[in-house]
């Protein structure tokens, strides 16, 4: 086991993470041991532990994390930069497949890999979100590569993922991919990287983790009164969000597209995303996002940015490419430097809110200042 100092026990949970507005929901000290539960989109204590060691706080992304520690570990240091973590490309793609670009949130290149990753038996489940009733957001275990587009398309409230991973990690050895937002990859980071007593094995299992950019999430009852008062009964065919200039949030119902000012939006963010630093998913494989080019979101929005930051991702998009199911185009020259400045801008904004909370400059509760900014 590789030694941690960021393990306090659900204490440090409870008063440095929970009582802090720090939880992500990423769900990682769930299904482990039975003192937190999941529901709807929130962590909860139902029974308090003592204990100075769990593997709660030591999974937790916001427990004390030793980010260097993680990418000295998971990634190659010349490939590290400041303000992206690992970069080894960056790609702009989609799935040459029209029903999956149909289901799909941008360009089908998340819902794609999976596909590919199931059916080529490199992994055997897939850990997916699904959208619930009342968007409540679900995980669900898949192995059928063709069921792989159902799930297709961003749920804007958290998804229990790392439970699910949990779970279903501790059964029969089998490899598992994670479709994962930022502080859930980070979460399964830890786990990699730190395996506690117990779970070396358990570890094995996770065989690649595909992440999500995010900017934010949101509260699902907040966003459950922000759609009813603007589409009232009609069903919700999906949800996004353009870049920045617009200031918009797109909901699109079975009677068309309804624009929501950004300003309300806003009202719905989960707190704990105010204190996220990672905008592209740094613990990833490789990290999807909607694509920006001077062709404008009409056409960026059927397409995808694609980080890739290990050689086990930079394989599977070869392969993708090489049997035709991605098609590439070229990424425009200002993309890479345009995507370090709002990541550096997600990470400043991290670092000013964590100041305020914690009263402190360098020591931001659950990571160090140089630590965010890869340093
Ligand atoms: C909360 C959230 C915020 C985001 N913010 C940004 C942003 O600011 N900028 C940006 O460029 N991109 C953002 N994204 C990513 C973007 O919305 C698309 O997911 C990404 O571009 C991949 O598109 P795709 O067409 O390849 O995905 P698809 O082929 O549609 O596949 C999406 C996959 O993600 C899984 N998934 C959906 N929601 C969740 C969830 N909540 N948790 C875990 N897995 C999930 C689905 O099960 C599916 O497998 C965000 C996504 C989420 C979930
Ligand atoms: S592990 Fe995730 S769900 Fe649990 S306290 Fe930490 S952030 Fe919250
Ligand atoms: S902004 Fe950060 S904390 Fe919030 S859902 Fe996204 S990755 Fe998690």
């Amino acid at each position: 086991m590789n030694e941690d100092k960021g393990n306090q026990g659900q204490a440090w949970i409870r008063n440095q993470v929970m009582a802090q507005g720090l939880c992500t929901g990423c769900a990682a000290c769930v299904g482990l041991c039975p003192y937190q539960k999941f529901y709807r989109d929130q962590t909860a204590v139902i029974h308090e532990c003592d204990r100075t060691w769990g593997r709660c706080s030591a999974y937790c992304p916001r427990g004390q994390v030793d980010l260097g520690g993680l990418r000295t570990i998971l990634f190659e240091p010349r490939d590290i930069t400041p303000e992206l973590g690992a970069v080894k490309g960056l790609y702009m793609t989609r799935s040459t497949d029209p029903e999956i670009r149909d289901r799909a949130q941008h360009g089908g290149t998340v819902s794609t890999l999976v596909a590919l990753t199931l059916k080529e038996g490199f992994i055997h489940k897939a850990v997916l979100a699904e959208r619930k009733n009342n968007q409540v957001s679900e995980s669900v275990a898949i192995s059928d590569p063709d069921a792989v587009a159902s799930f297709a398309g961003s749920k804007f409230s958290v998804a229990p993922t790392v439970a699910k991973f949990n779970e279903i990690s501790q059964g029969e050895p089998s490899k598992i991919g994670v479709v994962a937002t930022p502080c859930q990859a980070l979460a399964l980071a830890r786990m990699r990287a730190y395996p506690q007593p117990g779970d070396e094995e358990r570890m094995k299992n996770l065989a690649l983790v595909i992440g999500l950019f995010c900017g934010w999430a949101l509260s699902f009852r907040e966003l459950r009164r922000l759609i009813k008062e603007k589409a009232g009964a009609d069903r919700i065919q999906g949800m996004d969000i353009p870049p920045s200039q617009h200031k918009i949030m797109e909901l699109h119902t079975e009677k068309g597209l309804i624009e929501i000012p950004m300003e309300e939006v806003q009202t719905c963010i989960r707190e704990s995303c105010r204190y996220c630093y990672d905008l592209t998913c740094e613990f990833s494989d490789l990290s999807v996002g909607s694509a920006r080019s001077p062709e404008g979101w009409a056409v960026d929005r059927g397409w995808n940015q694609v980080l890739v930051r290990t050689d086990k991702g930079q394989a599977l998009l070869d392969l993708a490419r090489s049997r035709g199911i991605l098609e590439f185009k070229a990424v425009p020259p200002e993309n890479l430097d345009r995507l370090k400045a709002a990541s550096l801008g997600k990470k400043n904004t991290c670092m000013i809110q964590l100041e305020e909370v914690s009263g402190r400059k360098e020591d931001l509760i659950y990571t160090r200042r140089e630590a965010i900014l890869c340093q």
